[in-house]
């Protein structure tokens, strides 16, 4: 099994607010990803929280949520 870091160089944004690994072809979270999350810079975690914040508008029909947020 491949055992791949998920370096941030190789990590893309991908369509769903999600990211991706170039080099294995997973989505990871922050939690997959090297260098750790926390040691980023606070530009690199403020890009990718934008983007991972665009995951699931694309589904506004769905009311599982509810209303209260
Ligand atoms: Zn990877």
């Amino acid at each position: 099994m491949l055992n791949c870091p998920h370096h941030v160089q190789w990590v893309r944004r991908v369509p769903g607010g999600l990211h991706q690994c170039i080099l294995c072809f997973r989505v990871v979270t922050k939690q997959d990803i090297y260098p750790k999350y926390e040691d980023l810079s606070d530009e690199f975690r403020r890009q990718w929280d934008a983007h991972e914040a665009t995951r699931g508008q694309a589904d506004a029909g769905d009311s599982a949520h509810g209303p209260g947020a």
